[in-house]
């Protein structure tokens, strides 16, 4: 089934609030097996929403509109919608209900426009609005259905889950089933060229990576009747993307590094301890958000400036002068000293330029050195990230967290 999404109002069109129901609906399709093809953003415009809904409907089996179904006079969407199916409006009883208890509790006349809301195209299923007052519909016409449903987010997510998606199913025999791999460690272009005769040839399964912050996820989606089928034919395509990529996937699904390392830390029964400059606490506060943490991470210290270096960490004086604070040096001395002080089996630390000032020629912004110590020593990497200083922070970071994700799988980084 192919479906288009209408999104209605003028105040999408002038970039006042974002179409985030757009984005909804086209995750909860594609979930369904529902290919999306267009979407459409019309503002509160008869001739125009008229338009482009006769549009929708020469390519799509399925048009999904929101917006455009309040009391005002802008709100035209279910005029248009019968009009443009040449139906009547009919009044649907339990929301018209709805609307004058509503009024009537607070002892309130009705207003004249008040009840337009309770209106559908003729013969529609109605989905009653449990959150607002504009009960969304189904109409189908010739073989095409036109769904309208409110504009409010709330309202709308509410209406589409409890109601829009069983209607859906009942109508599309196919689902769709995927399963995420998430990848850590390589950049995209390299990621493709190892994976991109399998980029090319899948098209059920079909595999798609998406950039995230730091990471990379690689979706591989199968469409087939059942949860079983679906998953009998994810399975060969995964193992050929494990068989490549081994442990640069660092999980799968709904999960991050954060939370990935925090439970491979508890579990491990190995303790941590960081030394944090450029980060300030970051690395630690990541894993703390995790409850039960303390049976991993002994202590983070924020040793910013060189003074705390030394007197915390025990990184040599002539370290600092002939290498500078931002060196294998003393990332290599931070670790070190770290891991003797705290007793802790693994000790990280990061010394970096976050920017935007700082930098030069030899060691530009974004320029971090991480060292790592553990009972088979110390040894340190390099980083130079871009972007601005949060990003230059985040991606510190998470890649402290791949560290140790690294150590706790016996891999060297
Ligand atoms: P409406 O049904 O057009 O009166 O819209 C009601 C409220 O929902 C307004 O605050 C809109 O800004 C908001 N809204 C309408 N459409 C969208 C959309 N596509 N994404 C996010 N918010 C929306
Ligand atoms: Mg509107």
């Amino acid at each position: 089934m192919i479906a288009e999404i209408l999104s209605v109002g003028t105040e999408l069109l002038l970039g006042e609030v974002t179409d985030t129901n757009a984005a909804f609906l086209s995750r909860q399709l594609s979930e369904m097996g529902i290919d999306v093809f267009f979407r459409e953003t019309v503002g509160d415009n008869a001739d125009r929403l008229e338009e482009t809904i006769r549009r929708a409907l020469g390519h799509a089996d399925l048009v999904l509109i929101t917006g455009g179904l309040g009391p005002t006079m802008d709100d035209i969407t279910r005029e248009c919608t019968a009009h443009v199916l040449g139906l009547e409006l009919a009044e649907d009883k339990p929301s018209a209900d709805a609307i004058r208890g509503r009024y009537d509790s607070q002892k309130m006349e009705i207003p004249s426009h008040a009840l337009k809301q309770a209106y559908v195209p003729e013969g529609s299923t109605v989905f009653f609005n449990t959150r607002g007052t504009a009960p969304g519909s189904a109409t189908e016409k010739g073989g095409k259905t036109v769904i309208v449903l409110p504009g409010p987010p709330h309202e709308m997510q509410e209406m589409f889950l409890r109601s829009v998606r069983p209607y859906l199913r009942e109508c599309s025999a196919e689902t769709i089933h995927s399963r995420v791999l998430r990848v850590f460690g390589i950049g995209e272009p390299s990621l493709e060229d190892r994976i991109a005769d399998i980029l090319k040839e899948q098209t059920n399964p079909m595999v798609g990576i998406y950039v995230g912050f730091g990471e990379i996820r690689i979706r591989i989606s199968a469409k087939s009747a059942s949860e079983e089928e679906a998953e009998r034919m994810i399975g060969p395509v995964a193992d050929e993307l494990y068989r490549r990529l081994g442990t640069l996937i660092y999980a799968e699904g709904d999960t991050s590094m954060e939370a990935c390392v925090a439970d491979m830390l508890i579990k491990s029964g190995r303790t941590v301890s960081f030394a944090e400059s450029c980060t300030g606490g970051m690395i630690a506060s990541s894993l703390v958000a995790f409850p039960g943490i303390s049976a991993a991470l002994t202590e983070s210290h924020v040793t910013y400036s060189n003074e705390a270096k030394m007197r915390t960490l025990g990184v040599r004086k002539e370290t600092l002068e002939a290498y500078g604070a931002v060196s294998a040096q003393t990332a290599e001395e931070m670790a070190a000293g770290l891991r003797e002080r705290s007793g802790a089996d693994m000790a990280l630390s990061v010394t970096g330029i976050a920017g935007p000032d700082g930098g030069t020629p030899e060691k530009p912004v974004g320029t971090v050195w991480m060292g790592f110590c553990d009972e088979n020593g110390v040894t340190s990497t390099c980083f130079l990230f871009g972007g601005d200083r949060n990003r230059v922070r985040r991606m510190t970071m998470l890649n402290a967290l791949n560290r140790i994700r690294c150590a706790l799988i016996g891999k060297d980084r």
